[in-house]
């Protein structure tokens, strides 16, 4: 399977050295990877150190005072079940008769086959099968044919179809672009002496900074010591943010799209309560990705929140464990049910998101287990029946517990004796944006752009860009 590159970038450019300040935002957007980090700085040329694991484990900030760079840019990897390795971590780096450029990307570029098969037959050489590395060839390609890293850029963008939010190191220089459907989140801040652009904005906050706002879909920003410019790389009429980064991928502190992910979560477990209501004696959450949810259905329904799982926070995540077993035995290792607590009453269970069923599968026999007379299940995402393609992992088909089951056959598989998932109108409410500013393609089989065998929200085709 290829790699999926779900992931947290940031580009950082200041009057002091950047490589601490790195650091520190790569361990913030660190729950957007763990698998390997990167980071690039500039200083008469790149110097670019990356490493498996996590931001602290490779990266020692005694190293990192000692080095100069006043610009750069940092990539935390997320792990998947694709192929786990440090040629894949980024950023990656090309030499280029302008120099060096370093590109960090999150996202999935659908038509990257495509664009490599073109590639090879004019006689490129590549060394990854990352998207990544093709969007940092073309680019060093057309900056080398022109000397114009904006205009490169905005060429590079008519080419490429799917998700990306890029933070680019080029001669000293920081670029941010987003897609023209601004898929992943991307942000920008102003630091105390400099500028920062990041996945989320809570990186903004730790490094003391202001935040400044979202990059616009399809714009490109260069980022400079003293201020920001802005160029229009591609247009966008109908953005397609992923409703998933509010439901379970960003942080509760960031805000995106001026929507704050924590609130938005509470604002979901609300509806919840009012669509799927149940008779329970208490609603507690999956620590911790069920929990702003589960307040939210406790402050609407009255029904008392507690904390009926205890969470050991050194397990790592369950959900990209390759097997089935281990991902079971793993869950038992990561949450345990307060016996005493649950021991005879009619429990609610609120989680974020059901993908396989594995671990929701797992809890509701641990509870059952323990005694409790009764276990619900509410779900602040929809039911999930079709795959990602713009940089979630989100398995095949036939692994969605949701995929051909109505209400009661989920139950039944989870052993639960109830499941309720908030509806899409009430999620679209609950984010607050317009239904069709968001991609909800995991959730109705249909994409924001064409993906080769899937339909399509609309037919736009990559000349529709050109004239912006
Ligand atoms: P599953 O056991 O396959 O149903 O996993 C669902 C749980 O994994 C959810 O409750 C989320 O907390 C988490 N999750 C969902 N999607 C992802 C993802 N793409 N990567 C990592 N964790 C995820």
């Amino acid at each position: 399977m290829e790699a999926k590159e779900s992931c947290g970038v940031v580009g950082i450019i200041s009057s002091e050295p950047v490589a601490v300040k790195l650091f520190y935002s790569m361990r913030t957007l660190q729950h957007r990877g763990q698998e390997s980090a990167g980071m690039a700085v500039f200083q008469d040329g790149v110097s670019c150190v990356k490493g498996m694991g996590l931001v602290h484990e490779i990266f020692k900030k005694d190293d990192l005072q000692k080095l100069g760079g006043r610009a750069g840019i940092g990539h935390i990897r997320y792990s998947t079940s694709g192929e786990s390795a440090l040629h894949n971590a980024q950023p990656v780096v090309v030499s280029t008769a302008y120099g060096d450029i370093a590109l960090g990307h999150n996202g999935d570029i659908v038509n990257a086959d495509v664009l490599r098969k073109e590639l090879h037959q004019k006689g490129w050489a590549f060394i990854t099968t990352s998207d990544s590395e093709i969007i940092v060839r073309l680019l060093a390609n057309a900056i080398s044919e022109s000397g114009d890293v904006v205009g490169a850029l905005k060429s590079v963008m008519r080419m490429l179809v799917g998700s990306y939010s890029l933070v680019i190191l080029v001669n000293g220089e920081v670029y941010a672009v987003r897609d023209p459907y601004g898929v992943r989140p991307l942000c920008i801040g102003r630091l105390p002496k400099g500028f920062i652009a990041c996945s989320e904005s809570v990186a903004v906050e730790i490094l003391d900074g202001t935040f400044l706002r979202d990059v616009a879909p399809g714009e490109i920003i260069r980022l400079g010591k003293t201020g920001i410019k802005s160029y229009r790389g591609a247009g966008s009429r109908n953005p397609a943010h992923c409703m998933f980064e509010w439901v379970y991928f960003s942080r509760p502190d960031s805000v995106l799209q001026g929507r704050n992910v924590f609130r938005v979560r509470g604002n979901i477990g609300e509806i919840l309560a009012k669509e799927c209501p149940v008779d329970a004696d208490m609603v507690f959450p999956i620590p911790d990705s069920g929990r702003a949810f589960a307040i939210g259905y406790s402050t609407e329904s009255g029904i008392q929140f507690r904390e009926g799982l205890i969470k050991n926070r050194y397990v790592e995540r369950t959900f990209i464990m390759p097997e089935q077993e281990e991902r079971e035995a793993s869950v038992m290792l990561k949450l345990n049910p307060l016996k005493y607590l649950v021991k005879g009453k009619r429990v609610i269970v609120v989680d974020d998101s059901i993908v396989r069923g594995t671990t929701m599968r797992k809890i509701v026999q641990m509870l059952k287990s323990s005694g409790a007379k009764k276990v619900h299940l509410r779900i602040g995402c929809p039911p999930i029946i079709a795959p990602c393609y713009f940089g979630i992992d989100m398995k095949t088909r036939d692994q969605f517990i949701a995929a051909e089951k109505n209400l009661k056959g989920i139950a039944k598989k989870l052993a639960a004796d109830s499941v309720g998932y908030v509806s899409i109108d009430g999620l679209v409410k609950a984010i607050g944006l317009p239904r069709k500013s968001l991609c909800l393609g995991c959730l109705t089989g249909e994409y924001p752009m064409a993906v080769p065998g899937e339909k399509q929200r609309e037919q736009r085709s990559l000349n529709g860009f050109a004239k912006y």
